[in-house]
Parts: C-alpha cells; structure tokens; sequence
C-alpha cells in the first residue's frame, strides 16, 4: 500500500521541516480589544513620554520646598484631570489629590498625613525636601523609548502602554484560519446515542480547544466520511478559504485511510510517518498556494501529540511568534521511563515541585488511545527507543505544556 512507502521520519526533523514550510502570515491593524495574544507586526516607539505630567502619587499639598517649615495659605486645588490655573506663589501650598498636575511653581508634594490643617491654613514640616510624592514626566516611559518590539506578543500590561500612548489600534500579524475535519465511519455527534462499533467524535472538541489556545481561528467542519469523494469536496472546498487545514483519523495504512493520496493528488506530502510514539501515521502536506495541510492520527492521544509537536509551532510562527515552541524545562524523573518499540516516545507527565525542583511522575498507561494520560499532564518527556530507558533521578529536558499551581 502506498502510505507505508513514506520514510519514517525522525521527530524533531520532522518538526523542523514543517516550521521551514510554514509561512509568516500578513499583518492587519487590530483594535485594542483583540490585540491580545497577538504578535506585533513592527516596533512599538513611545511618541510620547510617560507619564506626560509631573503627577502626584498622594494626596496632600503642593508646595515650594524652600517654604517647607512655614504656615502657607491654601490657594487652591489640583485634582485629576483639574488642574490648578496658574503657578503656585511662593508661601503658598495647593491641595492636590493623586493624579493631579504639581502645579507650576512647586517642586514637592506633602502628604496629608505629614500637614496640620487650618482653615484655609496648613502648616508643613521644616526641611521637606524637593522632589517628594510625585512622578516626572519621562519616569516610567522615554519618548523614542522601545515599548515592545516587533514579534513580542501582547499581553495586559503591553496593550495598557499602547493605549496609554494614545494608539486604539496596533498593526499585528494575522491570525491563522483553520478548517478542522474529522474522518472515519464509526464516528458520530457527542450527544447522539451511538450504536455498535460507533465511536463519538471527541477529537473535533479536543483540537478544537487546541487550535484555539495557540491561536487560530477555527472553521468545524464536521466528520468527512471514509469516502474519496466526499471527502475530496470538503478538503478541497475547506483549503479554497483557509490558510490551514487540519484532520484527525484516516492517516494509517488501512484501505480506508484516504487522507494520504488525497493530499498527494492536491499538493506534496513532505511527511508520511513519523519515528514518534504516539503518532507514527502523522502527515504533513503543502499545497500549491501555500497553504498547509496537516493530517493528524485519530487515536485521541496521538492527535493531541502531534498536534503539540507539529501543528502548534506552525500556527505560532504564522503569527509571528519569534520562539513558536513550548518552553523546556530541566525536570528530574520521579519514574523509570522506558519507551515502548522502537520510536521515540513523547510520555505524558505531571509535575510537582520538589527541592526547589520540578519532578516529574507518569500519567500512568501511555497507551494513545488512553486521552487520561493527557489529561492534567504538564509535560512531555522524549523518551528514546531501545531498552536503555531513562533511570529515575534523571535530570531531562521537557516540554512543558503548563506549570503546576
Ligand atoms: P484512524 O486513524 O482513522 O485509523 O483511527 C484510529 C482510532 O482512532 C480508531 O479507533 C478511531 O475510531 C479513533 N478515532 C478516529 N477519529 C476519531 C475522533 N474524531 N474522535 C475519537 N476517536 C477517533
Ligand atoms: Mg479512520
């Protein structure tokens, strides 16, 4: 049969080819409100310092610090947005409450606390130095400052400084369209009752959920059957308006696996087989346009794994991600990790902090039809082939998927 001719394909080869194939998405301005998560497109300057104002940290009095010591006359007041009109004279202090412009004039704000009031009245203590209780303009922010660099992601915090600036949009690189379709006769709607030898399609919710944490915008497309045909409509329609295409099931070598020469008859296939465990049918196709095609193994497990291996990275370069790949981490191996057969196994694994470290314990069965094994992993630790194994206490590199709370 046609598929086992594929060459199986080292791993992290594997890996690399396919983020070689994938492109860097356009950029498009977005307004603030979905900028994050978002990588930018080109350098964020400060046109402006920040904050633009002397601004009061406290509320008190504005005053000349050389009257510091004095009974000074209360002139008036400084409040956000509602500044005093006119400069402070000297021998005289401003109420002014946090946020407000020091007013021309003064150099120091009092605290309230540190003031004896009288109407109209207040009397400072002697020797309060210059400078006190208020931000410089510039402080937390130069003009011409770098305020994130382009390929840095968006967050809080750099969404906040934009708007601070004075941007309500930000040119940011394009989120990837993903048409995800499962495959397979057995399978049938989550909620269905479903009859022998029906299995209900969980992969759409599990990559769906996948898809959308690294990213993308997502088109469900529901189950192709194990048909050429019907399945060549929906591929061929699903890669007419999406940059990616994404299936599960269908990839092995069995007669009805026809995900394989479909793609070949649209585009080239670069991967057919993958030395990993679990995943080994793991597909990887490109289309003449450009675009990608990825067909997933249907045990649950194995579709999740490659999808975090292969699919994630893609997605997170054609966003401008500069680092698309998940964050390794030393983690000590709380287990003995042996891979079973002869291909590189990704081990599913919690962790917990221990010593100031991070030890890693198994899932349990790493069987790919098991998604248990995926479920409250933290981890993926490469176990290689052969009987050597990985003794406990070992200090390996893994993937973290999250960190333990
Ligand atoms: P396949 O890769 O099509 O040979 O499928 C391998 C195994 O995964 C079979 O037991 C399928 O029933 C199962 N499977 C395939 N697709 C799905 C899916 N969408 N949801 C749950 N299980 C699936
Ligand atoms: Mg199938």
């Amino acid at each position: 049969m046609r598929a086992s001719t594929y060459p199986l394909v080292d791993a992290a080869e594997a890996a690399a080819l396919v983020l070689d194939r994938t492109p860097v998405l356009p950029a498009e301005d977005v307004m603030l409100a979905d900028c994050p998560g978002r990588v930018l497109a080109e350098d964020l300057i400060a046109p402006a310092q920040l904050p633009p104002f002397p601004a009061s940290a406290v509320d008190g009095y504005a005053i000349r610090s050389e009257d510091g010591g004095g009974r000074l006359r209360v002139v008036g007041e400084s409040a956000a947005g509602r500044p005093l009109a006119g400069e402070l004279p000297p021998g005289a202090a401003a109420r002014i409450l946090t946020g407000g412009v020091l007013p021309q004039g003064a150099d120091t704000v009092v605290m309230v606390e540190d003031v004896e009031q009288a109407d109209g009245w207040v009397l400072v203590p002697v020797g309060f130095p210059a400078g006190r209780n208020f931000h410089r303009p510039g402080d937390d922010l130069r003009q011409g400052e770098l305020v994130v660099g382009r390929g840095e992601p968006l967050g809080p915090a750099e969404v906040g400084l934009a708007a601070a600036l004075g941007f309500p949009r930000l040119r940011v690189l394009r989120r990837p369209r993903v048409a995800l379709m499962s495959t397979g006769d057995e399978l049938v709607e989550v909620g269905r009752t479903s009859g022998p030898g029906q299995v209900v399609d969980s992969n759409r919710w599990a990559l769906l959920a996948a898809l959308r944490e690294a990213g993308a915008i997502v088109t469900l497309l529901g189950v192709a059957p194990d048909q050429p045909e019907p399945l060549r409509e929906l591929v061929v329609g699903a890669l007419r308006d999406h940059d990616v295409l994404v299936t599960s099931g269908g990839v092995s070598v069995g007669t009805h696996d026809l995900v394989k020469p479909l793609l070949e008859s649209l585009g080239e296939v670069h991967i057919g087989r993958v030395r990993l465990k679990p995943g080994k049918p793991f597909t990887f196709a490109t289309l003449p346009s450009g675009r990608l095609a990825f067909g997933l193994p249907g045990f649950p497990v194995s579709s999740l794994v490659t999808f975090e291996v292969f699919v994630r990275p893609a997605l997170r370069k054609m966003q401008g991600f500069r680092r698309p790949q998940r964050p390794r981490l030393p983690v000590r191996l709380g287990y003995e990790a042996r891979a079973a057969g002869d291909r590189t196994e990704y081990q599913r694994v919690s962790l917990t902090m221990e010593g100031g470290g991070l030890v890693a314990l198994s899932t349990g069965s790493q069987s790919s039809s098991r998604l248990m094994s995926l479920a409250g992993a933290h981890a993926l630790v490469r176990v290689p082939p052969g009987n050597t194994g990985i003794a406990t206490g070992t200090v390996v590199d893994a993937i973290i998927l999250s960190l333990p709370a």
